[in-house]
């Protein structure tokens, strides 16, 4: 077991030979790699990756250890379902196994964090992950958001109704376009989630294109 204190005073002593570059500490490719490693993290420059680096080498061994352990668990553990895309441990996901939710409807969203706003709001259906939406200009079509396998999950007959739960941005409505179009082809009902003025928003502050969405998705006042 190598002494991570006396270590860690040795890496302290040492001076940064080169302050302008990305290489403060050429003493210590482990750090360096360790650096660089944790730019992959959003949102996370250079200044920020050394000072978590250092953050965790200084005061928490036993958390990062933790981490990196779980980090490589994940990463090797969790795949796709192979029904409905979302992140899954097992061939088909928990939701995709549970008979109780309600299969004739079915929610499509870009990304497994969208599921989880979804199913927060107290939706009970079933979802569909596109994984992103479509972007021709990023070569993104329709292939790489796993739309043969939304085809053969509606041919199967379970679902009822489809709702487009995708971003009310340019390139979600795109996709919102694309997917409503095979859904009319097979006959089933579409719906889109209405996309308007946030609870407790006050006008003024809400932006145009919301306040035009709100408007063209108005309903009768009850
Ligand atoms: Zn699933």
């Amino acid at each position: 077991m190598p002494n991570y204190d006396d270590h860690a005073a040795n890496l302290h002593r040492m001076e940064p030979r080169d302050r302008r570059g990305e290489q403060m500490t050429p003493e210590s490719p482990l750090l360096d790699t360790l650096v660089s490693s944790l730019r992959c993290l959003p949102g996370i420059g250079r200044k920020s990756a050394q000072r978590i680096a250092y953050h965790l080498l200084q005061r928490n061994r036993p958390g990062a250890l933790k981490l990196a352990e779980a980090l490589s668990r994940a990463m090797h553990g969790i795949a796709h379902c192979s029904r409905c895309r979302n992140f899954s441990e097992e061939e088909l996901c928990g939701m995709c196994r549970n008979t109780a939710r309600e299969r004739s409807l079915l929610c499509i969203v870009e990304s497994p964090a969208d599921v989880k706003a979804v199913e927060e709001a107290g939706f009970r259906g079933l979802y569909f992950v596109l994984m992103g939406h479509l972007s021709p200009l990023d070569g993104i079509g329709p292939e790489d958001l796993g739309m043969d396998l939304l085809g053969k999950l509606l041919d199967e007959g379970e679902t009822r109704e489809v709702i487009l739960a995708t971003n009310s941005t340019v390139e979600g409505e795109a996709t919102a376009h694309f997917i409503s179009e095979m859904v009319k082809n097979r006959s089933l009902q579409v719906t889109r989630i209405a996309h308007g003025v946030p609870m407790g928003g006050e006008l003024e502050y809400v932006d145009a294109s919301t306040l035009s969405h709100a408007l063209a998705g108005r309903r009768a006042f009850r």
